[in-house]
């Protein structure tokens, strides 16, 4: 595993099974009650609701930040844009004194 995801471990051991409530009914520490083979696919539930909750953070995040690279590219396009034409101002300027 190389980046684990804290709130997942907590998320597991949130749902850690605790016993049989009557023949065949298992508690979950959540709440959740059901057969002891049904408890699996409830963590498993749980897990991929969580890991698709923190997939779209990270995608808004992600957007979040290409469109402030978007902006931060236009600004520098018009940074240089305006820089230009100050060039060229001080290009004209120079040489109309250079004529006079
Ligand atoms: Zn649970």
């Amino acid at each position: 595993m190389t980046a684990s995801d804290p709130g997942l471990t907590d998320l597991i051991a949130a749902h850690t099974r605790l016993g049989a409530q009557q023949v065949g009914r298992y508690l979950c520490l959540c709440g959740w009650v059901g057969d002891y083979h049904d408890h699996p696919a409830h963590v498993a539930l749980v897990v991929e609701q969580h890991t698709t909750r923190r997939i779209a953070e990270l995608e808004a995040r992600i957007a979040e930040a290409q469109s402030l690279c978007n902006a931060t590219g236009r600004y520098n396009a018009a940074l240089q844009k305006h820089w230009n034409i100050r060039v060229f101002a001080c290009d004209v300027l120079a040489a109309l004194k250079g004529k006079s």
